[in-house]
């Protein structure tokens, strides 16, 4: 059995600033030894329950987090960037199961940790048919492309709560309860790596469970930036239209398409961020 664990950082218990999660800061290396241990516990929640492969996508900031020595099950780890799939990078219709790990809501949700959705200097809303979603929802699109469900989500409640609509009989594992954005109450990280391992075993011994997100076709995503002029420049890429000052739309059945369109719009986005 092979899995496709994509990597955050937001949501792993003990992490309530970005100090933490950035590289350069003195905090960081405590952030980085938590989520190793974090992501550990998840593999090996997993070979408990019998899966063997494994590929890890580190998936936040530089991407480059992890250290290859320091994971467990021999997995695979897709470090660096720039990534054309990003947070989904790896991931193709060979593998049985996706986990999200350590992820976080979005950046319009109440009482959520470090809450934001790809880019908290540019993405103010994202919608998928109408509906508001986080990174979970956004990189479902991927996952239904691929035809392979997602088993396993763990950060925060808001982070269980909003994958509740792609991922409904995923196990959700809440390590943290947020009390703002930059505050929270965690659950001892012996406890939370316990939970997240028998959430993980759980995760795969009912695979036979859980259905791959189904998106209805064709998908509209909307884009709303922070400024205007990031719809401007979203608009410099074929299929993209305006709907409102701030807001852009796409609409396609090519999940694919449509996910590598978003990540092109974030990429591009950047350079119009305030610093
Ligand atoms: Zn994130």
């Amino acid at each position: 059995m092979k899995l496709f664990l994509s990597t955050d950082f937001e949501g792993t218990s003990g992490i309530v600033a970005w100090e933490q999660i950035l590289k350069g800061n003195a905090e960081y290396e405590q952030g980085r030894y938590l989520l190793t241990n974090e992501v550990n516990a998840v593999i090996n929640g997993a070979l408990d329950a019998g899966a063997n492969e494994f590929v890890v996508n580190d998936s936040h900031n530089t991407m480059r987090n992890l250290h290859p020595q320091d994971l467990a099950g021999r997995a695979t780890l897709i470090t660096g960037k720039h990534k054309p799939m990003y947070m989904m990078e790896g991931l193709d219709a060979s593998f049985d199961g996706v986990f999200f790990v350590s992820y976080h809501g979005s950046i319009g949700a109440e009482r959520a940790i470090l809450s934001h959705t790809y880019n908290p200097g540019a993405i103010w809303e994202v919608r998928i048919n109408g509906e508001i979603v986080g990174e979970s929802g956004i990189n479902a699109l991927v996952a239904d492309h691929y035809r392979v469900p997602i088993l396993f989500v763990s950060g925060d409640e808001v982070t269980a709560r909003e994958s509740e609509t792609i991922a409904p009989e995923a196990e959700k594992v809440v390590v943290k309860h947020s009390l703002g954005r930059f505050a929270a109450s965690h659950l001892h990280p012996d406890l939370a790596c316990e939970l997240l391992q028998s959430g993980a075993r759980r995760a795969v011994e009912r695979i036979e469970e859980m259905s791959v997100p189904a998106f209805k076709l064709p998908v509209a995503l909307e884009i709303t930036f922070l400024v205007a002029d990031m719809a401007d420049m979203a608009l410099w890429i074929r299929g993209v239209e305006r709907v409102a000052p701030r807001t852009v739309k796409v609409v396609s059945d090519q999940l694919l398409t449509l996910y590598q369109t978003f990540v092109t719009i974030v990429t591009l986005t950047r350079s119009l961020v305030d610093r």
